[in-house]
């Protein structure tokens, strides 16, 4: 298992130093056989190479089987000019290695219920994984831009697009996943309104013919929006476009409280892919040895069950953060009144511990 780390800026080298000690501790347990290289990314490969994304970093990226990263980017770098900020380390990194696939799931653990925005009782038992088409659609369609119109008023358009081949290797990134789950799958579109989303449930429908044991269902994007805080549990795996994707997994993460507990994979169509927690450096907390390290931990998860095919290993990390939350122990975040908070690096050995 050959494992590029990229730890990042501000709080991704703390959290990402606890999601390594973890799949240290499994290895040990189990033999993976992990082999970790390390290299730069975002601000701070800008402070050391004066690019945020070093073709070192790149060489290293393509020759591993996955990337595990922390997060990029703070006010440090703020002032630069755009071609050279933090995050265009990233969207350098997704682009040169084709991460079309980004999985993004909603879980929570029950010990957490009371810090979600909803009502316990309507998010409890909530285990989403929305499947987000990442490079196509409307955010890279063409035509885009601004005009002048004949009559001197100015007009923004962008364009919708997607081929049969991009919806078919997103859906069967989504029907492979449900397969790992409880086989539903949920394809959302608007395919009332849109002829796009009309062959994208044309595509998706007919893939279903090669997944006999996935149930699929269609919705439309404003009835998920609904459904979403109505009656969350209804769903298992979403597949959907790059732009509802991209707001309805933001809403989803919201079920679950704290954005510090929610990791990210992004992935080509072999399974290589980039790990990552949905949180970015929070400048505010870093170097202070409070960050929650459990959206890195749980990456590192996703990491096994994704690319290396090793739900057991997976699911042992999954189970070890549930125990450390039934014995009490939070990061500042999850805090409760009446509970004291553990810092970073605690965290990261409770979960060593119960693995
Ligand atoms: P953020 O996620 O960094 O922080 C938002 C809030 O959540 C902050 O109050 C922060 O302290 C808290 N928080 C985040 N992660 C936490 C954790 N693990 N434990 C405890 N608390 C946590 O978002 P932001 O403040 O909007 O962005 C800060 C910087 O991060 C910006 O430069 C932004 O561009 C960058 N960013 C990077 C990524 C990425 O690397 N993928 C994603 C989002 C933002």
């Amino acid at each position: 298992m050959k494992i590029l780390v990229l730890p990042g800026d501000g709080i991704g080298p703390e959290v990402t130093a606890e999601a390594i000690k973890v799949l240290q501790a499994v290895d040990r347990r189990r033999g993976l056989g992990i082999d970790l290289k390390e290299g730069l990314i975002g601000g701070a490969a800008i402070d050391a190479h004066g690019v945020p994304l070093p073709d070192p970093t790149l060489a290293r990226a393509r020759a591993a089987d996955a990337v595990l990263m922390g997060s990029v980017g703070g006010p440090r770098w703020d002032a630069l000019d755009r071609a050279i900020r933090p995050e265009k380390g990233l969207l350098g990194l997704r682009a040169a290695l084709g991460l079309f696939a980004n999985l993004r799931p909603a879980f929570l653990y029950p010990q957490l219920a009371d810090a979600s925005a909803l009502k316990p009782d309507i998010v409890a038992g909530v285990d989403i994984l929305i499947v987000r088409e990442l490079t196509g659609g409307i955010y890279f369609g063409e035509p885009r831009g601004i005009r002048i119109r004949a009559d001197g008023e100015r007009e923004g358009f962008n364009t919708e697009v997607y081929c049969e081949s991009e919806i078919r290797r997103i859906g069967r990134v989504a029907f492979d996943a449900a397969r790992q789950r409880t086989r539903r799958l949920c394809s959302v579109d608007k395919a009332n309104v849109l002829e796009v989303m009309v062959l994208w449930r044309d595509v998706i429908g007919a893939l279903a013919a090669d997944y006999p044991d996935v149930e699929l269902s269609h919705m439309y994007v404003d009835n998920v929006a609904m459904q979403l805080v109505r009656a969350p549990r209804q769903f298992d795996v979403i597949v959907t476009g790059n732009l509802f994707g991209d707001i309805l997994s933001d809403a989803a993460a919201m079920l679950t409280g704290s954005i510090g507990m929610l990791p990210s994979a992004s992935l080509d169509e072999r399974g290589k892919g980039l790990y990552e927690p949905v949180h970015g450096s929070a400048p505010d907390i870093a170097g202070h040895g409070k960050a929650n390290p459990l959206g890195a931990i749980l990456s590192a998860a996703m990491m096994l069950r994704y690319t290396f095919r090793r739900p057991d290993a997976a699911q042992a990390i999954e189970a070890a953060v549930g125990r450390v939350l039934d014995a009490g122990l939070r990061t500042a975040d999850l805090l409760t009144p009446g509970r004291e908070a553990i810092g970073t690096t605690a965290m990261g050995d409770a979960v060593c511990d119960a693995l």
